[in-house]
């Protein structure tokens, strides 16, 4: 029911709508909103179907489990969340197994997320090197591994040791269900299905013959394959939880194999080869409403703002959108601009421009040779240029 991955871009649709709630080793540990909602669902999921789960696990492991307390009241809910929230630490502890490794290998960890199906660790790397790939997709499933191991241990510890008790009976359903559900983990990310731990291991090995995008391509393609028969199966079985995991499969296949399609179409490209030259600027006092006909008449959708011959922000259709429509009469550029805005020299290559608008969610961005502003590079100009590469 869950599954992990890491990625080496920035995915462009999940990283949106996260809180920070922590720091481990230096890099910050975010938890998306649909966290939110996983963990009241799976509460709810565990809970209500406590006693087939305590069958379960009574029979695999072979150990006999005293129902009382289960059962009793709440309790089936209590011990859902604490279940759930046990499953989000086995996730975590996945990928800071990931993260660390990474960072011991020299490469900068930006953060680490967990959302509805797992985690993403961020890093910043511009081509994945399979001889540092493959270890470091295999450390994630075997941290889940040993974790599922140990909760294992630690069940039988218990059951022995406080023997027939209710109070075991409780101790050795956590255990039990998240030595199950972390073993789960190690089995399902090592499905050779990209985004998957598994679908990185297959393109590290492809990698060692063919070109690294191509490599991606193939195995982001078994990935989707793999999302259409989850996606199938979850329709067959009526189970939406399947139907979540083909759908968020499938997306981050496509997500990737783009990532890594347009850092190799883009490879030798600077922003300076690309940019539009002729920029036009507004100044910090010109009225929006002024501005907004320009939008009307130029199709642009955001200018620099210069003020005595420096670039002093950007204003954009968003920053506009911001203010309501009756405030705009009064007001000026420099009162919805946005200030520091992200500026690149001409020699910087296209893909980091393309990074930065992704995850800074912007359309733009100025291009400044040294105090001099130069160009501008959009997101549609780059778009343009992967188009005619693709041919
Ligand atoms: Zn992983």
């Amino acid at each position: 029911m869950n599954h992990i991955y890491y990625s080496h871009k920035n995915i462009l649709l999940f990283m949106n709508g996260s809180l920070k709630i922590g720091t481990f080793s230096g890099i910050p540990i975010l938890i998306h909103w649909t966290f939110l909602i996983i963990i009241p669902l799976f509460t709810w999921i565990i809970g209500s179907q406590i006693l087939l789960t305590t069958d379960l696990i009574a029979s695999l492991y072979r150990v006999p489990i005293d129902t009382s307390l289960i059962t009793a009241g709440y309790m089936p809910y209590i011990l859902g969340a604490v279940v759930a929230l046990g499953l989000f630490a086995g996730v975590l502890l996945h990928e800071l197994a990931h993260s660390l490794h990474a960072k011991s290998k020299g490469l900068k960890i930006n953060s680490i997320t967990l959302l509805i199906f797992g985690g993403i660790s961020s890093m910043e790397e511009t081509s994945p090197d399979p001889k540092v790939e493959l270890p470091m997709a295999l450390v994630g499933p075997l941290s889940s591994l040993g974790v599922g191991i140990a909760c294992i241990a630690i069940m039988y510890l218990l059951s022995s040791s406080l023997g027939n008790a209710p109070v075991a009976g409780v101790f050795t359903f956590v255990f039990g269900y998240l030595g199950m559900l972390n073993i789960f983990l190690f089995g399902f990310n090592l499905l050779p299905a990209f985004p998957m731990d598994g679908g990185r291991v297959l393109r590290a090995f492809l990698a060692r013959s063919m070109p690294l995008n191509q490599a991606t391509h193939i195995a982001a393609n078994v990935g989707k394959a793999f999302a259409v028969i989850f996606g199938i199966l979850g329709i067959i079985l009526l189970n939406p939880i399947l139907i979540l995991i083909a759908f968020f499969i499938y997306i981050g296949a496509s997500q990737e194999s783009a990532a890594i399609q347009y850092s190799f179409l883009l490879r030798d490209v600077t922003v300076g080869d690309i940019m539009a030259r002729d920029v036009l600027t507004v100044g910090p006092t010109m009225p929006v409403r002024e501005v907004t006909d320009l939008m009307y008449t130029t199709k642009h959708l955001g200018f620099p703002v210069e003020e005595r011959g420096s670039v002093v922000g950007m204003v954009t259709l968003a920053d506009i959108h911001k203010i309501p429509a009756l405030d705009r009469e009064a007001m000026q550029v420099r009162d919805i601009m946005t200030r520091g805005a992200i500026v690149l020299p001409p020699g910087a290559p296209v893909i980091d421009a393309l990074r930065i608008m992704s995850g800074n969610n912007i359309g733009r961005i100025p291009v400044m040779d040294g105090d001099r502003l130069v160009g501008i590079v959009t997101r549609t100009d780059i778009m343009k240029v992967i188009e005619l590469r693709e041919m």
